[in-house]
């Protein structure tokens, strides 16, 4: 195995991984994410199979799973793997997911978890220079069920409305307001609400109307507007 990946340094053999950065870490990392609670097990089995270390830089692989959120640049991080399972897990809420938004593409992991969770998923970030990259990685899964596209996570997607999930990796003070008109009926928002203090949020449409529900203390990169190259 190892000489195979010495031999072939193509795209292939980058996501295999060896040592810090191989399956046997990757399940590791699972094992953390399951005594911290996390229970959606087809959530935990998508975390044990893609590669989080490929959407990392070089330098910094051999943390990619540790549970801490690692810089990717232009200020932005990684989500810890909790975070990401707990979203995935939030907006899964026990469903298969038809089409999902993700908001703050960063590194583009969470969208290529989701990727694994959903029929197709549109994923929206404000950092041009971060898409390059994510789109990069999504292609080296070939993860061709995940789009993503520069904008401003603020308005939503209209174009592709309406959602199952929407997934925001940002902090806002209050609701955008399109989001929710976004979301199908039955269709579920996770957010983190908050400024200094940041909870996470689910905001459920039912044919009632929105329910929300206030969870956990986080804490999050703030959702920013308008875009940038
Ligand atoms: N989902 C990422 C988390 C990235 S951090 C992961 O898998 O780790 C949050 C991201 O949200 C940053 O890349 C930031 O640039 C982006 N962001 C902040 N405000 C935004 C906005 N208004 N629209 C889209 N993306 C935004």
């Amino acid at each position: 195995m190892v000489r195979e990946l010495k031999g072939e340094r193509g795209v292939d053999a980058r996501h295999v991984g060896i040592g810090m950065t191989s399956q046997r870490t990757r399940l590791r990392m699972v094992e953390r994410l399951r005594d911290q609670g996390i229970r959606d097990e087809t959530v935990l089995a998508v975390m044990a199979e893609v590669p989080r270390h490929i959407f990392i830089d070089e330098a910094l692989a051999s943390r990619a799973y540790d549970d801490v959120a690692l810089p990717i640049g232009f200020g932005q991080t990684i989500s810890a793997p909790f975070t990401v399972a707990r979203m995935a897990e939030l907006a899964r809420n026990g469903r298969h997911l038809g089409r999902v938004l993700d908001i703050g593409t960063g590194c583009g992991y969470q969208a290529a978890v989701l990727g694994r969770l959903a029929r197709e998923v549109y994923s929206v970030e404000r950092i041009a220079s971060l898409l390059g990259r994510a789109r990069r990685s999504l292609r080296e899964l070939r993860m061709t069920n995940v789009k993503l596209k520069h904008a401003d996570g603020h308005l939503g997607l209209e174009a592709m409305a309406p959602f199952d999930a929407i997934v925001m990796a940002a902090a806002a003070p209050g609701v955008p307001e399109a989001l929710t008109e976004q979301l199908d009926v039955g269709g579920r928002l996770v957010l983190p609400l908050g400024s200094r203090d940041q909870n996470l949020v689910v905001i459920d449409r039912t044919d009632r109307g929105l329910i929300e529900t206030v969870l956990e203390y986080v804490n999050f990169v703030p959702l920013l507007g308008g875009t940038r190259v």
